[in-house]
C-alpha cells in the first residue's frame, strides 16, 4: 500500500473487550451447531478460528453481527447484546461489526465506488459528497483507486473481495469478522487479499478471521481458537496451537492440513 495515511479512524471502545461470547448455543432446528461457546476477544486483538468443515465456525461469526438467530447465550459487542438487542439499537450495534464473506457479495450493477458508498449513504445518511471521497480513499487503502468505476463483473476475484473489504470499512467498524475471506479466490490473488487484512491487523484493528490459511493464521493472529462440533476445543497463541497440541482432536485436524 502506498497511502500512509489510514483512510478509516476506528471509534474508540469502551470495554476492555469488544467481543465477549457467553455459554453460546446455537440449533437449525433439532441441530445443535454451536454447544456452549465462550469467547472473549480484546481490544486489538486477532482471533483466527480453525477447525474441520461444519464444526461451526461460520455460524459463530455469523451469530457475532446476528445474520442467525442466538437459540441462547449472550453475545456482547462493545458492552451490548446482540442476542436480544432490537430496532435500531440493533442496527447500531450490528453497525459495530464489518463482515467480509467467502463469495464477495457486491452488487452488480454499481461500480466499485458506488459499491462502498452504499451503506454509509443508506444507513448513516452521510453526505454523498461525503460518502464518495471517503469511499475512494477507501479503495485506495486496498490498492484499488484506479477501479473506482469498474463493476465488479470486469474485476478478479482478488479485485472484488478487496472492494468487499473497503465496503465494509465505510462503516467505520470496531470489530472485523472475516470467514474464509481467500477460499474462493485463485491461488495467485490470495496474497493480495491476504496483505489488506495483514495491514488492518497491523492498524489496531479487532478481528476474527475463520480461515484455512494455516501459515497466515500462525503469522497475523494474537490467539488460534480450534473448534470441532460447535465447541472450542482448545486455544492458545499460536505456537502453541500449531507446534505444541494439547488435544488430540488437534493434532488430528493439523496433521490433515499443515
Ligand atoms: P463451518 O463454517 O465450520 O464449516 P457451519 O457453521 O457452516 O460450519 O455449519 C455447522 C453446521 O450447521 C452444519 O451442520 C450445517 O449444516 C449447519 N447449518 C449452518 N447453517 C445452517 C442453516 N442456515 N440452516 C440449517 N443448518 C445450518
Ligand atoms: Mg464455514
Amino acid at each position: 500500500m502506498t497511502n500512509n495515511e489510514p483512510a478509516y479512524t476506528r471509534p474508540v471502545a469502551t470495554v476492555d473487550n469488544p467481543i465477549e461470547v457467553r455459554d453460546l448455543h446455537k440449533s437449525f432446528g433439532k441441530n445443535q451447531v454451536l454447544m456452549g461457546i465462550d469467547l472473549s476477544v480484546a481490544n486489538g486483538e486477532v482471533v483466527a478460528v480453525i477447525g474441520p468443515s461444519g464444526s461451526g465456525k461460520s455460524t459463530l461469526l455469523r451469530c457475532l453481527n446476528r445474520l442467525e438467530e442466538v437459540t441462547s447465550g449472550e453475545v456482547l459487542i462493545v458492552g451490548e447484546n446482540i442476542a436480544t438487542a432490537k430496532g435500531k439499537d440493533l442496527d447500531a450495534v450490528r453497525q459495530r461489526v464489518g463482515m467480509v464473506f467467502q463469495h464477495f457479495n457486491l452488487f452488480p450493477h454499481m461500480t466499485a465506488l458506488e459499491n462502498v458508498m452504499l451503506a454509509p449513504t443508506e444507513l448513516k445518511k452521510q453526505g454523498k459528497a461525503d460518502a464518495r471521497s471517503r469511499a475512494f480513499e477507501l479503495l485506495e487503502r486496498v490498492g484499488l483507486g484506479d477501479k473506482a468505476d469498474a463493476r465488479p463483473a470486469s474485476l478478479s476475484g482478488g479485485q472484488k473481495q478487496r472492494v468487499a473489504i473497503a465496503r465494509a470499512l465505510a462503516m467505520s467498524p470496531e470489530i472485523m469478522l472475516f470467514d474464509e475471506a481467500t477460499s474462493a479466490l485463485d491461488p495467485e490473488m490470495v496474497g493480495e487479499v491476504l496483505q489488506v487484512i495483514r495491514d488492518l491487523a497491523a492498524s489496531g484493528m479487532t478481528m476474527v478471521l475463520v480461515t484455512h490459511e494455516m501459515g497466515f493464521a500462525r503469522e497475523v493472529a494474537d490467539r488460534v481458537v480450534f473448534m470441532a462440533e460447535g465447541k472450542v476445543v482448545e486455544s492458545g497463541p499460536p505456537t502453541e496451537i500449531f507446534d505444541h497440541p494439547r488435544e488430540e482432536r488437534t493434532r488430528d485436524f493439523l496433521s490433515k492440513v499443515l
